[in-house]
């Protein structure tokens, strides 16, 4: 009998020890709980260089999808880019245009280039072939605009970005970032750093495929896959390109 007891004493006493550890390992993890940048994005830390970092040049950034699918519209996003360029160029203050076109392939044809220097399209540039891995071009352009900005000492929070996608089919190819990633990247650029992001979709629902991706739904907008959808699409980026230039943010109605 006294074994006994001595048992269930021995056994509270164990299982009392390892409710302590779990309850201590519980806090430890709220105490190590970092902001959301962590872990998502590369480490940035503000310091006081941050106040040098001005915000311009802005960063204008078109994610041109060039998936077999946009076959027929070639010659119509090569004019609304171009068109879209020559516009820009127009504007007061300076910039710089990234420009990446992707299948499922991912090919940078302007990296932070002076937009007075960014080149036009041509059909030897801008031709349709491949798969949609609109994840894979955001993930590798997020990152590399970051990357940049960390080499030149520039604050991602101080200069002004936008980030502009125009896809006209649903995700299907993409291998390294998932949905979740990519929002989560999305989500903590333009909470902790101010960028902006607008989503220009075909044949797919853009305000929930925007959202899904953590643009806001009046930052999404729809077009016709045909010459007056994609000429109104490169008009629809000069307005959020002019909004970010002269404000430092897309309006709210930009999508309306
Ligand atoms: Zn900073």
């Amino acid at each position: 009998m006294k074994k006994m007891l001595l048992l269930a004493v021995t056994a509270l006493i164990i299982l009392g020890g390892i409710c302590a550890v779990s309850a201590r390992s519980e806090k430890d993890k709220d105490v190590k709980e970092q902001p959301v940048t962590e872990n998502i994005l590369p480490k940035h830390n503000h310091t006081e260089n941050c106040e040098n970092t001005s915000a311009e040049p802005v960063q204008i950034i078109c994610i041109l999808d060039r998936s077999g699918s946009m076959q027929s519209l070639t010659e119509d996003v090569i004019g609304g880019y171009n068109s879209f360029l020559e516009k820009q160029k127009k504007e007061s203050g300076t910039a710089e245009v990234t420009t990446i076109l992707f299948d499922d392939k991912y090919e940078k044809i302007e990296d932070a280039v002076n937009l007075n220097d960014a080149k036009n399209l041509t059909s030897e540039i801008y031709y349709a072939r491949g798969n949609t891995a609109l994840m894979d071009a955001l993930g590798k352009t997020i990152m590399e605009t970051l990357g940049t900005m960390a080499k030149e000492n520039i604050c991602p929070a101080k200069r002004r970005v936008l980030v502009m996608i125009m896809t006209d089919g649903l995700e299907n190819a993409s291998t390294e970032y998932s949905k979740a990633k990519i929002k989560s990247m999305i989500e903590a650029t333009t909470k902790e750093y101010n960028w902006n992001y607008v989503f220009i979709g075909a044949n797919i629902d853009s305000a929930s495929e925007a959202q899904s991706i953590g643009i806001r739904a009046d930052h999404s907008a729809n077009f016709a896959p045909d010459s007056g959808g994609v000429r109104e699409t490169f008009e629809r980026m000069d307005e959020a390109a002019k909004d970010v230039r002269e404000r430092g943010k897309v309006n709210e109605n930009w999508g309306d």
